[in-house]
């Protein structure tokens, strides 16, 4: 496990309209961080910042204590594991597409991946709407569904930092409660930043950023937030 942490950081797409307006703080190993905000607020721009997907116009980002512009995109990429909210599937089986990436995973190891995200059912089945063979069907998986093979991915590749884009709000609130509790099991034990819509979602982690417009606004934990309104 390793610290994330930002310093100072700045960012725009655009000159005059700056979106990340001095962001700092730290997930200490092993610990989890909420980023919750309005949409627009600048949450998957920070996310994408830490991917090198943008270069930050002032400040730093570290990872387990390295600046970030020094390291290879590919080697922040097998560090950091990311559940997006969104899961395009490859065209192949539910079992290959939680093994990519891991092609050295036993098919017990991927077996037991899928049984944690509780998609276990499904290893065998091709996603409709992919090449199918002739007379067969495609399975039409929900969002939450494809979002578990995000997840059983991720369990799968076990990487020390891990990035929940957690805008499960396209779910019903059974299937919502189910990711929850399958995110929660993968972040046990990982430095790990959450990036949520709602306060609600995110009573587990220990420390809650919120941001606006660019700026934290507020810090600290679920109750305190919740207090102060
Ligand atoms: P959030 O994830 O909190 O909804 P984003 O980081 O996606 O916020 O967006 C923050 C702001 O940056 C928004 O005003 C958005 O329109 C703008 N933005 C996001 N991506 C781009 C982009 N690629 N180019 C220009 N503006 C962008
Ligand atoms: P999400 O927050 O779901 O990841 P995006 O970050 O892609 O969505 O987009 C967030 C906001 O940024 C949206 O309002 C979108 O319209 C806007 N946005 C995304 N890309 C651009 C862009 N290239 N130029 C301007 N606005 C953008």
């Amino acid at each position: 496990t390793a610290e994330v942490r930002f310093e100072d950081v700045r960012f725009a797409y655009n000159p005059d309209r700056p979106i990340l307006r001095g962001i700092s703080f730290a997930v200490p190993p092993g610990r989890t961080v909420a980023i919750v905000g309005p949409s627009g607020a600048g949450k998957s721009t920070l996310s994408r910042l830490l991917f090198r997907f943008y270069e930050p116009q002032g400040g730093r980002i570290l990872v387990g204590g390295q600046d970030i512009a020094a390291v290879r995109q590919d080697s922040l990429r097998a560090a950091i594991g990311m559940v997006p909210q969104d899961t395009v599937l490859f065209n192949d089986t539910i079992g290959y597409n939680i093994r990519y990436g891991r092609w050295d995973a036993s098919e017990a190891e991927v077996r037991e991946a899928a049984r944690l995200a509780q998609i276990d059912r499904f290893i065998a089945s091709l996603p409709e709407g992919y090449d199918t063979p002739v007379g067969e069907r495609g399975l039409k998986l929900s969002g939450g569904e494809k979002q578990r093979v995000a997840i059983a991915r991720t369990i799968l590749k076990a990487p020390p930092i891990l990035v929940l884009d957690e805008a499960t709000s396209a779910l019903d609130s059974f299937t919502e409660a189910q990711i929850q509790d399958a995110l929660d099991r993968v972040a046990r034990g990982r430095t790990t930043l959450v990036i949520a819509h709602r306060l609600s979602t995110v009573v587990n982690a220990d420390e809650i950023l919120v941001l606006d417009h660019g700026v934290i606004v507020e810090r600290g934990g679920h109750a305190e937030l919740l207090a102060a309104g």
